[in-house]
């Protein structure tokens, strides 16, 4: 199901924001406590010192706030996520839940080809029978693995050993709370043309809660190359 205030990404996947202490404010008030300043209102100052922490790579007044998301996506997008270190997971749990019937078929238009060397692939369209055919054949493999896992649950074996039949096209869930700073780390690589179509698609939906909650700092990050302070 998907939450009314989520962007819907995927299949069955969802970005949620659920909740934020985030402004602009909070950037330029960790940076002008070097000063013993203080600021209740952003004025034109304030967006240049902004600029200029960006653009100096100043990062740590980029720390004062965070954004709580809630996440569907499927397991193997899930395990790029994780990688992410600074920031903090809760996941849903194959051993306590039972797991869903929703697993990823891209669309015919997101089956692709992998042209050229590691670091240097290029991703090609595929001809549309190859498509379908991708779309039926991981069907299939959902459907058999689904079965199987019913199968060994109803038998008595645990959820934590049944789900062993899962493959990582699996949705999953999970909560995600990260300041500033390391989401526009994770944005930088996961919103870029070298990142996994799939995860690049939650990305470009978690870079429109920074866009909103803080402006002037997301304009920074995009005027300096979209490089992490
Ligand atoms: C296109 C792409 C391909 C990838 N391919 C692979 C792959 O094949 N295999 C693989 O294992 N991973 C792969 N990764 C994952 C990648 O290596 C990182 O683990 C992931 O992107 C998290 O980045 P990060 O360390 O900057 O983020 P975070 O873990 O959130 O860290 C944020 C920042 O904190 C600092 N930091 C965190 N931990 C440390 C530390 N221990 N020591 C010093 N500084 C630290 C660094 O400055 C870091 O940039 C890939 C990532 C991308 C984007």
């Amino acid at each position: 199901m998907i939450p009314e205030t989520g962007i819907r990404v995927l299949d069955h996947g969802f970005v949620r924001l659920d909740g934020a202490m985030a402004d602009d404010l909070s950037v330029v008030n960790g940076a002008r406590v070097s000063f013993a300043r203080r600021k209740e209102e952003m004025d034109e100052s304030d967006e240049g010192l902004i600029r200029f922490l960006m653009r100096d790579r100043h990062g740590t007044p980029f720390e004062h706030n965070s954004f709580r998301f809630h996440i569907r996506c499927p397991i193997f997008v899930a395990r790029e996520w994780m990688r992410h270190r600074v920031g903090s997971f809760n996941e849903f749990s194959l051993r306590y839940a039972k797991a869903s019937d929703d697993f990823y078929v891209p669309d015919p238009d997101d089956v692709r080809s992998q042209v050229g060397k590691p670091g240097a692939y290029s991703f090609e369209p595929v001809p549309e029978d190859v498509a379908e055919t991708a779309r039926e054949r991981l069907r299939a493999v959902y459907d058999t693995a689904y079965r199987t896992y019913q199968e060994l649950v109803e038998l008595g074996v645990a959820r934590e050993l049944a789900r062993c039949a899962l493959p990582v096209g699996a949705y999953t869930e999970f909560y995600w709370t990260v300041n500033a700073r390391s989401l526009m780390n994770f944005l930088s690589l996961r919103n870029a043309e070298t990142a996994q179509r799939e995860i690049r698609r939650y990305a470009e939906a978690c870079e429109r809660f920074l866009e909103e909650k803080m402006p002037v700092t997301y304009a920074a990050f995009v005027a300096n190359d979209r490089t992490a302070p």
